[in-house]
């Protein structure tokens, strides 16, 4: 058999991922017309779930699509794609798409659609390649700038990535391995699946604006609450960011991951920051010690009890 890359839910049915499709027509596909979130299962656990939930239903109501079914039914259905995967560790995804226009056609009032959800696992995956765990992860300021929120509420996870993309080509081209985009304004706002810190003398800080709202950004946030280090949200240059004591990058993927280079620049002394070391330690601990985890056998379907003589 060969190996599993992760189940999907689609259309009221699982199967494998590679396997699962979405029509045509639908605007999910022909205009990005989707929401979505990336939920960590990590040893048999859901991470911060509410969490998630909530920033998702969030999602759904900005852009008016309504997932067609409950809280539970999300989570049993998010469980069953994680545990059907067999993976030790995966990442969630979960999608309500504005589904098809009425009568299927390509173009129609999109009050008129037919919201879809969509579920699936995929193996759990680190935002910058593996190896820069310990080494530290070089990111690149790149030209492209980020979609302003007037446009494109980044507070809400969406796929018009056209901005990202570009400015991963230019991270990637350059010998990066993650670009960070500034914003028309010309401050700091985040990378594609992270968002991005700065430790100058003693003060830890994160832009606030233009950006999604990580869930482990708040982590870092609690963490750094109750290790007594002051952190902030603030508008954050190039300069502040190159020049920085430390800087770390924080995501779903990955936890909290130092940051060594910055375009041409070492950062400190060019090694991973010890303070930035131990907010990642503590994230992971807590994570082993069950932070905010929901069991995936909490939320599966109870199994049937046989029936006495059943086969
Ligand atoms: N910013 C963007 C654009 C993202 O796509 C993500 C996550 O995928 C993040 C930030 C980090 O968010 P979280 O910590 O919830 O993974």
């Amino acid at each position: 058999m060969s190996e599993s890359k992760g189940i999907a839910y689609i259309q009221g049915r699982y199967m494998p991922v590679d396997e699962a499709t979405i029509p045509l027509l639908d605007p999910a596909f022909t205009k990005s017309d989707v929401v979505f979130d990336v939920v960590s299962a990590w040893d048999g656990a859901f991470f911060k779930l509410a969490e998630h939930l909530a920033r998702f239903r969030r999602s759904c109501e900005y852009i008016r699509v309504r997932p067609p079914c409950s809280d539970d039914e999300m989570c049993r259905i998010m469980a069953e794609c994680a545990t059907r995967s067999g993976f030790d560790h995966s990442c969630v995804y979960i999608l309500c798409t504005r589904g098809s226009y009425a009568g299927g056609a390509a173009t129609g009032d999109p009050r008129k659609s037919e919201n879809k959800f969509i579920a699936y696992a995929v193996p759990y995956y680190w935002i910058v390649p593996k190896e820069r765990l310990n080494s530290g992860a070089h990111l690149w300021i790149a030209d492209t700038r980020r979609a302003p929120d007037a446009a494109i509420n980044q507070r809400v996870k969406n796929f018009n990535r056209m901005d990202l993309t570009r400015a991963q080509f230019e991270a990637l081209d350059a010998g990066a391995d993650a670009p960070v985009l500034l914003s028309t304004d010309g401050f700091i706002t985040e990378g594609p699946g992270f968002n991005v810190w700065i430790i100058q003398d003693g003060k830890v800080r994160t832009p606030g604006d233009n950006l999604l709202e990580g869930i482990t950004r708040q982590c870092v946030f609690e963490l750094c609450a109750e290790a007594g280090l002051q952190a902030e949200a603030a508008d954050l240059t190039a300069a502040d960011l190159q020049n920085a004591d430390e800087v770390f990058i924080s995501s779903t993927g990955g936890g909290v991951i130092a940051v060594t280079l910055v375009n041409d620049k070492p950062i400190g002394n060019g090694a991973p920051g010890i303070t930035t070391g131990k907010i990642s330690d503590n994230y992971w601990k807590k994570r082993a010690e069950g932070w905010e985890a929901t069991p995936l056998a909490d939320l599966l379907e109870p199994e049937m009890p046989q029936a006495a003589g059943a086969d």
